[in-house]
């Protein structure tokens, strides 16, 4: 199970007289068939001890008892965490002497498992639990979430990753305690919400804590319940938003932030006629919003710009044809077209079924006439058009906003098939041009 550095510093410890443990997350991760990302070593010895006896260890959280070893190997010494009066992080550490309490401490039953190398030790059941695959807090679960009120969503986020149910008390605390997520740093639930969007049951995490939801995003509040009284949508805004975050299936983060946000205009823009409910405009207002949700989740600067181009554009006409498909990729790139592409697939599921099978298969058709784009180098932007800034200029027309112009204008022509980009045809036309301004 374990890698050898890993036994080779539980060994180095056990043979100075400490217990040595690997514990918590990659123990889980072993238990579930997958390589842990990182191993958390747990021991009897102090943080002096652990840096008298390996010469290379860094102290990487001294007061947490944390000190860093050969590859980035996280050695704790085992501890009892103090209370938790700022409602995230323990007043004060004591160390301990007893794996039990160290393994107390620790969040969620398979988190709380320990294994070195031949025991195993399990005192709360995280074993059958991920058998059952149920989430279920160590001790009274609204002691603590109140201690750590991030706890909440690192339940919501391990239950979607793993597909967990959650355990009826858990869940119930989880409920009346979610207001003290309130008093958390945002980056640290929002690292979690993104965990939680890619997680494989997304799906029923999103519709079951809709209250949860509305609390870390409150824009989202008026789009539950919301019905849209239009034969295309069977879902309240809400409820069709968590089925489209699901139904792309990637990890691209901004895709899943764009998804979750689309539709967050929509309760703002409604208006109803005699054939029912309609939303004028709602990209425009859900990029809006997007633009101040993802401000204060404190997404960094690229993220953010592409979740508001993706939410602005979700329900921006894409025609199957190669011209379209250019201006397309002049507009916003091919990077950004492909996550576009992926938003409104993910869109187009979860409307009523059978209505889009139509855009549905255009987007498959766009996807085909991409790829041959691309394949063959399709000119679609200034940096392929095969003349440039320098030519323009060598045809006598002087430095300025004028080359650009042109530049622009044939790529246009090339874009919308009424030239080639061949550089006597564009030199010859750039030349006409010139004529007929000058
Ligand atoms: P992953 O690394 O896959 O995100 P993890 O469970 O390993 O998940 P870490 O943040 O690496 O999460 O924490 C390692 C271990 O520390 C956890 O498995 C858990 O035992 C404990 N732990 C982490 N955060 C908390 C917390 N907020 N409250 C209580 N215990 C925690
Ligand atoms: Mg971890």
């Amino acid at each position: 199970m374990l890698t050898k550095e890993v036994e080779e510093i539980l060994q180095k410890l056990r043979s100075c007289g400490f217990e040595a443990y690997v514990v918590g997350g990659c123990v889980r991760d072993f238990l579930l068939g997958k390589t842990p990302s990182d191993w958390d070593i747990a021991t009897s010895a102090t943080p002096d001890e652990v840096m008298r006896i390996f010469k290379n260890a860094k102290p990487t959280g001294l007061q947490h008892g944390t000190v860093t070893v050969g590859h980035g190997y996280e050695v704790t010494t085992f501890r009892i965490d103090g209370n938790y009066s700022d409602g995230r992080h323990p007043d004060q550490v004591v160390f301990s002497k007893d794996i039990e309490q160290d393994l107390a401490r620790r969040d969620f039953t398979i988190n709380a498992m320990a294994h070195d190398g031949n025991t195993f030790l399990d005192p709360f059941g995280g074993q059958i639990g991920l058998e059952k695959r149920i989430l279920k807090c160590v001790g009274r679960a609204r002691e603590r979430f109140r201690e750590d009120g991030l706890r909440i969503m690192r339940a919501l986020r391990f239950a979607s990753v793993y597909d967990l149910s959650i355990e009826f008390d858990t869940n119930c605390a989880i409920h009346e305690c979610k207001d003290l997520l309130r008093n958390i740093a945002v980056e640290r639930i929002r690292d979690e919400l993104c965990k939680l969007l890619c997680g494989k049951a997304a799906l029923r995490i999103l519709m079951s804590y809709r209250d949860v939801l509305s609390l870390i995003i409150p824009q989202l509040h008026p789009c539950v319940g919301f019905a849209q009284n239009n034969p295309y949508h069977c879902f309240t805004v809400y409820d069709h938003i968590a089925h489209a975050v699901a139904a792309y299936d990637g990890s691209d983060i901004s895709v899943k932030m764009a998804l979750l946000l689309h539709d967050i205009g929509k309760p703002d823009s409604y208006t109803e006629d005699d054939r029912g409910g309609h939303f004028y405009g709602h990209p425009e207002i859900s990029k809006n919003i997007a633009e101040k949700v993802m401000r204060d989740l404190r997404f960094d600067n690229a993220t953010a710009s592409e979740v508001v181009h993706l939410v602005g554009y979700h329900d921006a006409g894409i025609a199957p044809t190669k011209r379209s498909i250019r201006c397309w990729l002049n507009k916003i790139g091919p990077e950004l077209f492909e996550k576009l592409l992926w938003v409104s697939e993910a869109d187009r599921k979860s409307h009523t079924p059978g209505t889009q099978d139509k855009k549905l298969a255009e987007l498959s058709e766009i996807r085909k006439l991409l790829k041959d784009i691309l394949a063959e180098n399709d000119c679609f932007s200034l940096k392929n058009l095969v003349v440039n800034g320098r030519d323009i200029i060598a045809l006598g027309i002087p430095e300025g906003k004028r080359v650009g112009e042109i530049l622009e204008w044939l790529l246009n022509e090339v874009i919308e098939e009424r030239l080639e980009n061949e550089r006597k045809i564009l030199l010859e036309k750039a030349q006409e041009y010139k004529t007929s301004i000058l």
